[in-house]
């Protein structure tokens, strides 16, 4: 089956990073997650990627014991760009061609985020790893996600979890809840679904982004979900 996208933007939450231990980098989870973007790539398709923070720190709760809020935010996008790098050198590992750019500036290290070069990057068939988020506080990378997706034209908003998709309520304390295999953008606001923060929703319902959320810890899942086998839940309209 030929790949059903040409450009996508894949969000990996840190936590995805983090493994078993369920903090920081993990060895095998990075390998792993490389491995399967660099062999998406390889079937031609452009990939972006925003690269979470959350499994080295997350603003609303290094907030929540001290730190003032717009201080923990700075702190999660930094931990984003560690992220990034560590992902970056993965995917090199596994032959693929990769940029780091970042919405913060931070030029012995990245690129800054400026989006021809990023545009460029990937019309060469460069992995474009976005990180720092939006680059401003009170924002989450899926936010960061939904709107690099834009700026890069990418037909869809894949967004990898470690739950099967959206579920009427959190399936990790209700193990009886249903997994929508679609829902639209007003729903998923309405009900206030889990899984993706609101602001990044309304910004793809604005915009007509399509979103798929899906297990990334399945291996094989990456290529399955850009084969566009009927995988997780498709948000739309
Ligand atoms: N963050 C921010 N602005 C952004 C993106 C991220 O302030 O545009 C901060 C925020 O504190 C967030 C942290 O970076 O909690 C890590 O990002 P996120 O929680 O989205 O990571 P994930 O849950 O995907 O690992």
């Amino acid at each position: 089956m030929n790949p059903a996208y040409r450009r996508v933007l894949l969000k990996i939450s840190g936590q995805s990073l983090a493994g078993e231990q369920g903090f920081g980098i993990s060895p095998t989870a990075i390998q792993q997650t490389a491995r399967e973007i660099a062999g998406v790539a390889a079937l031609g398709v452009e990939v972006g990627i925003v690269c979470g923070g959350g499994n080295i720190i997350r603003g609303i709760s290094a907030s929540s014991e001290g730190i003032s809020r717009a201080t923990a935010d700075h702190m999660g996008m930094l931990a984003s760009v560690m992220n990034a790098l560590a992902l970056q050198d993965a995917l090199e590992r596994h032959g693929a061609d990769t940029r780091v750019l970042s919405a913060i500036e931070i030029n012995q290290v990245a690129e800054p985020h400026i989006r021809r070069r990023a545009m460029r990057h990937i019309e060469k068939g460069r992995i474009v790893i976005f990180a720092a988020g939006t680059g401003q506080p009170f924002f989450t990378t899926d936010t960061g996600a939904a709107l690099r997706s834009m700026e890069i034209g990418a037909e869809v908003l894949l967004k990898g979890t470690r739950v099967d998709g959206v579920y009427d309520a959190d399936p990790e304390k209700h193990p009886e809840a249903r997994l929508f295999d679609r829902v639209t953008y007003a729903d998923f606001l309405q009900q206030n679904l889990g899984v993706m923060d609101g602001t990044a929703i309304s910004l793809c319902r604005d915009n007509k982004m399509p979103i798929v959320v899906f297990n990334m810890s399945v291996q094989g899942n990456v290529e399955r979900v850009v084969r566009g086998e009927a995988l997780g839940t498709r948000v739309e309209a």
